[in-house]
C-alpha cells in the first residue's frame, strides 16, 4: 500500500472512531467526557513510539499532549491542535445516529463530523504515515487534542497553557481550526478560506432592579419593563463597521474574481456575493451583541424585583478596552452590566511562510484555489495560546461541494463529511505537516 491511500484509509477510519465516542459538552462543567477519544489517540501514538501525557482537572475532562523532536534546534515550535469535545444533539433532528460514525451517500454523518474529529483525523493519518515513512520534521511539533473547546476551554486549552507552559516554549504558531476549506463563488472561481484572524468574546450578564409588588397596581420601577427596553436598545443599536485587513483582503479578492471593485462605503455589496457565507462574514465588519437568554418572574399577578438577561458580545480585534463600557452606555445607567465569560480577539500575518506553505499544499491539490485570508465570527483554542505570543491559525482544508452549507453544518443538525473531501483534507494536510 503506497503512503497516501494508507493516509485516505486512516483518515476515514480515524474521524469514524473519533464520532463514536460521545463526548458532548453541555457547559457548565456538565459533559460527557473527552478521556476515551484520548485514550484512542494515545493508542495511536504507542504505535509510533511518540510519549505523550493525558492531562486535566480530573479523569473524565481529558487533553491529550504530545511533542515530535525536530532536527533543527535553532527553528521554533509550531502547535497543531484540535479539540475532542461536541456540543450537544437534538436526536429527533437528526436522519441518522449521531454517534455511529455511519457512512451513507459516500458521506461520514455524525456529531464531529465538521467541529472537529475530522480536522483531528486529518493530523493524526498525517504523522502517522509521516511518521511510519522515517520523516522528522524540522521544528519541534507540539501536538495537542484538548477537551472543553465548546464551553470556551477552561478545563482544556486554558487548563493545559496554564499547567504544562513548557509545551509552548519558543512556539511561534499555531494552526487548528475552522480554516482551508473551499467555498465556490457562483461565477465558479473556487476560493479557500484561511483563518488569520478571530473576533473575542463578551458573555455578559444583564440585570435590571425594580420594586416589587402587586401585579394590579400603578409600578414605574417594573424591573421587566427596564430589560426589556434595554434588550430593544441593543437590538436597535448599529455598530459602525471597521474592515480589518483581513476581512479588507477577502472582500477585494472576492470583488476580484466578479471583476469589480471593493468599496469600504458599501461593504455589504461585495458580502452578499459569498453566499451562505455571508452571515459569517457580515458579523466580522462590527461588533456585535446578541441577546440569547431571558429570566424573569415567577407568577402572573407578582411583578418580580429583578430581571435578568445575557448577551453574547462579539468585538473585533482592537475593541476589547471598550466593548463592554459600549454596552453599558447603549443600555444605559439603570442596568448592570457583567461579563462574565471574556476572551480577547486575534489577529495574525496572512502573508507569511507558514501561509505560504499552506498555500502551496492547497495549490498542489486543486491547482485552481485562490486561497484567501478570513477572520472568524467565533473563537477557538488558539486564544489560550496567545498568551505566550502564539499566533492562531485556522487550516483543516476541505474541497467541499458548491452546494453544501457548509458553515451551517457546525453545531448544526445532520453534521457530515463528504469522504472525497476528508480525503482531499488529510492529502493537504499531509503535504503541509510535510514542511514543518
Ligand atoms: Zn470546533
Amino acid at each position: 500500500m503506497t503512503n497516501i491511500s494508507d493516509l485516505e484509509t486512516r483518515v476515514v477510519q480515524y474521524c469514524q472512531d473519533l464520532i463514536k465516542f460521545d463526548t458532548t459538552n453541555f457547559g457548565n462543567n456538565k459533559s460527557n467526557g473527552e478521556s476515551k477519544a484520548a485514550e484512542y489517540i494515545a493508542h495511536i501514538l504507542d504505535d509510533l513510539n511518540i510519549s505523550y501525557k493525558i492531562v486535566g482537572p480530573d479523569h473524565n475532562r481529558s487533553s491529550i499532549i504530545a511533542q515530535i523532536e525536530g532536527t533543527e534546534k535553532s527553528l521554533p515550535g509550531i502547535v497543531l491542535h484540535g479539540h475532542l469535545d461536541v456540543v450537544p444533539v437534538e436526536l429527533n433532528q437528526w436522519s441518522k445516529p449521531a454517534f455511529e460514525g455511519i457512512i451513507e451517500n459516500d458521506t461520514i454523518w455524525g456529531r464531529g463530523a465538521v467541529d472537529m474529529k475530522n480536522g483531528n483525523a486529518m493530523i493524526l493519518s498525517s504523522i502517522y504515515v509521516l511518521i511510519k515513512s522515517g520523516w522528522k520534521p524540522k521544528r519541534n511539533i507540539s501536538l495537542m487534542f484538548f477537551a472543553d473547546e465548546e464551553a470556551g476551554g477552561a478545563l482544556g486549552s486554558h487548563f493545559v497553557t496554564k499547567n504544562y507552559p513548557e509545551y509552548f516554549e519558543n512556539v511561534t504558531e499555531a494552526v487548528g481550526e475552522v480554516g482551508g476549506f473551499s467555498h465556490t463563488l457562483s461565477n465558479g472561481v473556487r476560493l479557500y478560506l484561511i483563518e488569520t484572524s478571530q473576533k473575542g468574546i463578551a458573555w455578559m450578564k444583564l440585570t435590571s432592579k425594580g420594586k416589587a409588588g402587586h401585579g394590579s397596581m400603578i409600578n414605574n420601577e417594573n424591573a421587566i419593563s427596564k430589560i426589556s427596553k434595554a434588550i430593544d436598545n441593543l437590538s436597535n443599536h448599529r455598530f459602525p463597521v471597521t474592515i480589518k485587513e483581513s476581512v479588507r483582503t477577502l472582500l477585494d479578492e472576492t470583488a476580484k474574481a466578479y471583476g469589480t471593485s471593493f468599496d469600504p462605503n458599501d461593504p455589504e455589496k461585495i458580502v452578499s456575493l459569498l453566499g451562505n457565507l455571508s452571515k459569517l462574514v457580515s458579523a466580522t465588519l462590527s461588533n456585535t451583541a446578541n441577546p440569547t437568554m431571558i429570566n424573569a418572574g415567577y407568577k402572573v399577578n407578582v411583578i418580580p424585583g429583578e430581571a435578568t438577561a445575557y448577551v453574547d458580545g462579539r468585538f473585533l480585534p482592537g475593541e476589547q478596552e471598550n466593548f463592554v463600557d459600549d454596552i453599558r452606555n447603549i443600555v444605559g445607567d439603570d442596568i448592570l452590566v457583567e461579563a462574565e465569560t471574556f476572551d480577547v480577539a486575534l489577529e495574525a500575518p496572512f502573508k507569511t511562510a507558514i501561509v505560504d506553505s499552506m498555500i502551496d499544499s492547497l495549490s498542489a491539490e486543486d491547482p485552481g484555489a485562490k486561497v484567501v485570508p478570513y477572520m472568524l465570527s467565533g473563537g477557538t483554542d488558539a486564544k489560550a495560546m496567545s498568551k505566550f505570543g502564539i499566533k492562531g491559525y485556522g487550516f483543516t482544508p476541505l474541497l467541499l461541494p458548491n452546494d453544501l452549507d457548509f458553515t451551517s453544518l457546525f453545531h448544526g443538525h445532520d453534521e457530515r463529511i463528504p469522504i472525497s473531501s476528508l480525503k482531499f483534507g488529510a492529502r493537504t494536510m499531509h503535504r503541509f505537516i510535510k514542511t514543518l
